[in-house]
């Protein structure tokens, strides 16, 4: 937005020795703003914020910033990547099953504590990725109100395999 940000973004770029371009900084600007957004949403926000960029130079200054450690991408099982840039703490993400709507929770005992493992078989570690799948407050309102009314699916809660 301001001009002081964007002289900001244009050194933090630079100090990670990614060749600065405007469509990079669009990029890494619709992930700060809008963290844990997946590529397309980024390619829709950026492209009305500078106008005509491709779906693949969009990937492509995703890629580069990731891959220089100013993003970090959050891999799902199932669901699209996404992108934020808060990288370097290793925090983990709660991720709603119903809207997908994906939000940060922090280690639950300090810093990056999920680094060390219980037996990390002689692994050297450098990632631990956690995610927490469930509902966020809105759809388990949601959902909460629809099985307070009378319906077909309303049964018991039953043990068997489904
Ligand atoms: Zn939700
Ligand atoms: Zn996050």
């Amino acid at each position: 937005m301001s001009r002081g940000k964007s002289v900001e973004d244009d050194a933090l770029l630079r100090r990670h020795g990614v060749r600065v371009t405007a469509q990079r900084l669009a990029v890494l600007r619709a992930a700060s703003d809008r963290p844990h957004s997946k590529a397309d949403d980024i390619y829709d926000f950026v492209r009305t914020e500078i106008g005509a960029i491709s779906r693949q130079a969009v990937y492509d200054a995703l890629a580069a910033l990731t891959d220089k450690g100013l993003l970090r991408r959050i891999r799902p099982a199932g669901s699209p990547a996404r992108y934020e840039n808060r990288v370097g703490d290793d925090h983990h993400h709660l991720i709603c099953r119903t809207c997908s709507r994906m939000v940060d929770v922090d280690c639950a005992v300090g810093d990056t504590p999920c680094l060390t493992a219980a037996d990390d078989s002689g692994y050297e570690i450098d990632e631990a990725e956690v995610v927490f799948w469930g509902r966020c407050p809105e759809c388990f309102a949601a959902a909460s109100v629809k099985s307070n009314q009378p319906s077909e699916g309303n049964s018991e809660r039953g043990d068997g395999p489904t």
